[in-house]
């Protein structure tokens, strides 16, 4: 099983457990979705959003109290606004599609690899997304994790593996293998328990949780017409660390443009270029200097060729 937490940065982050003869063994490796800077653009478009609305209501408050003519100006303005705002709204509403198919994409391929057949999400309906700041409360009411539940169940079914939704409570906070609280020894981010001495990111070991939830809960989903399977109840058995591989290993993120094939640039003809020359072997014995070969000596007339002033002045003759 796979199991998809979500988190407030980027959209989510998977991570294994598999269920072998000796129980619940998990490698504790997980994949952290890249978003290629769609999260970080839908929070801007959010910001620029809300700033147009507040915009917009404070005109209309100026405008209930103004003279004619300048309430005729400021009713042009608001629907200046308005209209912008239609705009970053839809592009919005673009930018989160996409977001949930990529993600969705990214996700069935991550299990598709692993051999998975079953996705567990949490339970949006259970999710606790409360006091972590206003400004990421906000993001999180905003998102796009209904939709991407939506997308990821569309291309799931694609390759056979079913989405059910798991409760949420807990996932990131307790061990998979004891059900302690675990230790965060590097921060907010970082999980880690002693006992088991497994860990890892907070939102890799949250992962994994999901996955046991799904896997133990199997028989008592409950089914709806035009939902998810569900599971409600959460149940325990330890998770152990195995060194075998199971997940696949996460693709290095390409951020590098690197053109490959693009032809070498020609330079243009009569600027000076800068001549790389190869150092030469040095040496501590080296007393003599060494000779230096007779084109790189040359000052500026060696290197400038004749030819273009000579059809220049060709040109100016054949005139
Ligand atoms: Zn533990």
């Amino acid at each position: 099983a796979v199991g998809v937490d979500w988190s407030p940065s980027t959209l989510g982050a998977a991570a294994i457990t598999a269920d072998s003869p000796e129980g619940l063994v998990s490698d504790y490796r997980g994949f952290t979705y890249d978003d290629r800077g769609l999260g970080i653009k839908l929070a801007r478009l959010q910001t620029e959003g809300q700033l147009l609305h507040r915009k917009a209501a404070r005109l209309t408050q100026l405008a209930a109290a103004a003279p004619p003519e300048v309430r005729a100006q400021l009713e042009e303005k608001i629907a200046v606004l308005d209209a912008h705002r239609a705009a970053v709204g839809a592009k919005r509403g673009k930018i989160n599609r996409e977001l949930a198919f990529h993600f969705g994409r990214q996700v069935t391929d991550y299990a598709a690899a692993a051999g998975a057949t079953v996705i567990a999400v949490e339970d949006l309906t259970t999710l606790e997304t409360r006091g972590h700041g206003r400004v990421n409360n906000n993001r999180a009411a905003q998102s796009a994790r209904r939709q991407a539940v939506d997308a990821l169940t569309h291309t799931a079914a694609g390759v056979g593996v079913t989405v059910v939704s798991v409760p949420a409570r807990g996932s990131s906070a307790l061990c998979p293998g004891c059900n302690e609280p675990l230790a965060r020894p590097g921060g907010y981010h970082r999980a880690w328990c002693g006992q088991c001495t497994v860990g890892g990111h907070r939102d890799h070991v949250a992962g994994v949780n999901l996955a046991k939830r799904a896997l133990l809960g199997r028989g008592k989903a409950v089914r709806k017409r035009g939902e998810n399977p569900r599971i409600r109840v959460v149940e325990h058995a330890p998770v152990r660390r195995c060194r075998d591989k199971k997940s696949p290993t996460p693709r290095r993120p390409r951020h590098r443009r690197v053109r490959r094939s693009a032809p070498a640039a020609t330079p243009p003809v009569g600027v000076n270029q800068t001549k790389i020359v190869p150092a030469p072997q040095a040496s501590v014995w080296d007393t003599v200097q060494p000779a230096t070969p007779q084109g790189v000596t040359g000052s500026r007339e060696v290197h400038t060729s004749p030819t273009p002033a000579t059809s220049v002045v060709g040109s100016m003759r054949s005139m």
